[in-house]
């Protein structure tokens, strides 16, 4: 049964985390919002203190209650969601090596997503093309293998990668056999300096505008053949399977990656939408209007009840889904509700938070406008709210709904 009573450990991880959010991410998080670029100096202090970093990621991955990573990224992202996704950004392609890699490349290669105190390093997971976003069984990215060199040659152009052209690793999702689809993909690691791997255009966002996002375009990249994450045998093997089926399945190495990563994303959400509540909560009781505290007026109270009210609806959603993640799995999209719930909560909270600071509330002086921001994004990668529900509906009806 789940227990959600945080251990010792958890607890010390969580106050240690909300002391750097406090005193280092939130004091430079507008700052870095109006530069729009990737916060290095933030990333090495975090570096510094052991939060940045492959053993800090392997222990949270590895804890049994999986509750340790969503506790620690509410935290980080109630600092700032922009450099949270700078400091979170190598995870994903983490969780890609990890949940597709052999023990070997596993080793060999995460710790290189992330470099150490002295020389940070970067992680990027390439799936998502200009054309193949929410249906990513129909990516032109293509992997050809040249038995000659034993090489694979990369080819295609990646779109909207967190880290993408500035990461030293670079993990890419391509078709081996584009007839299978999702079955006949595989993913690639492309080391650091690579030649034929270039950044393409910068995107100017709406939010998260301390993470890098990016094109990444690739040339006839030629990488060696221990590059294809879990081998050529097992991939070889999966791709007769997928022949003998005769049909194209939906399992593909990226959606494996998503499945896992969801809780995480909610708990992404679910920081940002605290600290929201917070300031607002804050707000409400010393602003004041008609002779009192605008707290006192229902409209605004029963707003923050509510806020507060989803906020721990949501919360409970993302902790049951990482729980399960570790014990025993999803039956009925639970990672998917977690997700979905906690984004479209995230959103609606800043937006009521806005609302309670009035005219402040819409300026950049204030930050609720950018946690609004910042909260949207959340409903869109790593599955829109919409693929989400698909999820949940296949999951619960046993149907194919499209
Ligand atoms: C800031 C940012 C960072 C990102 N980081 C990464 C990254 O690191 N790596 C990576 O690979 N990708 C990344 N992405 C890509 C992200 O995952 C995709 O943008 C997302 O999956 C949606 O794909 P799309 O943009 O092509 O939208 P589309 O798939 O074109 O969807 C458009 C709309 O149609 C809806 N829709 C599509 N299909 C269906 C359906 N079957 N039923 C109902 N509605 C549907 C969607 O929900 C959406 O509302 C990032 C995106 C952004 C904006």
């Amino acid at each position: 049964m789940a227990d959600f009573s945080l251990n010792e450990d958890q607890v010390q991880i969580q106050k240690w985390i909300h002391g750097f959010a406090e005193d280092v991410i939130r004091p430079v998080a507008h700052e870095w919002d109006e530069r729009e670029e990737f916060p290095y100096p933030v990333v090495e202090e975090a570096a510094k203190i052991g939060l940045y970093g492959w053993e800090f990621m392997m222990n949270a991955f590895s804890d049994n209650s999986g509750l340790t990573l969503p506790v620690a990224i509410e935290e980080l992202f109630w600092g700032d969601a922009g450099i949270g996704m700078a400091i979170m950004g190598s995870a994903l392609a983490a969780a890609g090596i990890s949940g597709n890699g052999t023990p070997e490349q596993v080793m060999e290669w995460v710790p290189q997503c992330y470099g150490d105190a002295n020389k940070v390093q970067l992680g990027a997971f390439c799936v998502s093309e200009p054309d193949a976003g929410s249906d990513v069984s129909s990516l032109r990215t293509r992997a050809v293998y040249d038995e000659a060199n034993d090489e694979w040659v990369l080819n295609g152009t990646k779109a909207w990668i967190t880290n993408g052209g500035i990461a030293d690793v670079h993990v890419v999702v391509a078709a081996v056999d584009p007839e299978l689809k999702g079955r006949g993909q595989a993913s690639f690691i492309v080391p650091p300096g690579t030649k034929g791997l270039s950044q393409g255009q910068k995107y100017l966002k709406h939010g998260i505008r301390a993470s890098h996002t990016a094109e990444v375009v690739l040339d006839d990249v030629r990488v060696p053949g221990r590059c294809l994450l879990g081998g050529k045998e097992k991939l070889d093997a999966k791709l007769a399977r997928a022949r003998d089926a005769g049909r194209s399945g939906e399992k593909q190495p990226a959606m494996a990656t998503f499945e896992a990563t969801r809780p995480s994303v909610g708990a992404q959400a679910l920081g940002i939408a605290r600290a929201a509540y917070e300031y607002a909560l804050d707000y409400a009781k010393e602003r004041k209007a008609f002779g009192k505290p605008i707290v006192q007026h229902q409209a605004i109270a029963f707003k923050l009840a509510n806020m507060a009210t989803e906020i721990d609806a949501a919360r409970l959603l993302v902790w049951r889904a990482a729980w399960l993640a570790r014990n025993g799995g999803f039956s009925n999209g639970e990672g998917s509700m977690s997700k979905y719930k906690a984004s479209e909560v995230a959103v609606r909270v800043t937006e009521d938070a806005i609302q309670i600071l009035g005219g402040y509330g819409y300026t950049r002086e204030y930050p609720v406008e950018r946690w609004h921001r910042d909260a949207k994004i959340h409903t869109i990668f790593e599955g829109t709210s919409e693929i989400q529900q698909l999820v949940i509906a296949r999951a619960i009806s046993g149907m194919r709904i499209e």
